[in-house]
C-alpha cells in the first residue's frame, strides 16, 4: 500500500481552512460562503488529506477492519496536518454510543487523541457525552451529529483553539 498523498489545494478559506481548487468561492478577506453567513459551528478544521485513495482505504482498516494499531500512522499524519503556529489547549475526542463502542471494541477518535497527545503534549479532554445512538455515521451529518452530544464540562474560552476528533 502506497504512502497517503497529503492534501494539496492552492486556495483555503482564511476562517475554516476548507481546502478550494480556485478563488472563486472566497470573498476579498478569503472566507468561504458558509463563514461569511455564520453557519460554521467551528473555528477551523485541519486534515492531512482528502478522504480518498490509500487514505479511505487505512480510516476504513482502522474503523470497521478494527485495527487498532493503525492510530498510530494516522495520528502521526493528523499532527502533520495541525498548524505550527498555533496553539491548542485541549483533543476532544467524539465519543462513541456505548452499545458501538462495545461492538467495535474501542473509539477509534479516542486512540487517535491519545496518539495526537504523545507526539504533540496536547492534552486529551473527555468532555463531551453521547444522548443517543447515531443511526448510520456516514449518512448523518456532523451538525445532526453534535446534537446528539451533550458537553460534560464547561471549558473556559481562551485565545487558544480546541481540536476535535
Ligand atoms: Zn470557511
Amino acid at each position: 500500500m502506497e504512502a497517503p498523498e497529503p492534501l494539496s489545494a492552492e486556495f483555503f478559506c482564511a476562517s475554516c481552512r476548507t481546502p478550494f481548487q480556485n478563488s472563486f468561492p472566497l470573498d476579498a478577506a478569503g472566507r468561504c460562503a458558509l463563514c461569511r453567513s455564520g453557519l460554521r459551528g467551528f473555528d477551523a478544521a485541519y486534515s492531512f488529506g482528502a478522504y480518498e485513495g490509500v487514505l479511505r482505504e487505512l480510516i476504513h482498516l482502522y474503523k470497521y477492519g478494527k485495527i487498532r494499531t493503525l492510530a498510530v500512522p494516522l495520528s502521526a499524519l493528523l499532527a502533520q496536518a495541525l498548524p505550527r503556529d498555533e496553539a491548542f489547549d485541549a483533543t476532544v475526542p467524539v465519543p462513541l454510543y456505548w452499545r458501538r463502542r462495545l461492538q467495535r471494541g474501542f473509539n477509534q477518535a479516542e486512540l487517535l487523541a491519545r496518539g495526537l497527545y504523545r507526539r504533540t503534549g496536547i492534552p486529551v479532554v473527555k468532555a463531551l457525552g453521547r444522548l443517543r445512538p447515531t443511526p448510520t455515521p456516514r449518512q448523518v451529518s456532523v451538525t445532526a451529529r453534535a446534537a446528539r452530544m451533550w458537553p460534560r464540562r464547561f471549558a473556559r474560552e481562551t485565545s487558544r483553539g480546541s481540536a476535535f476528533c
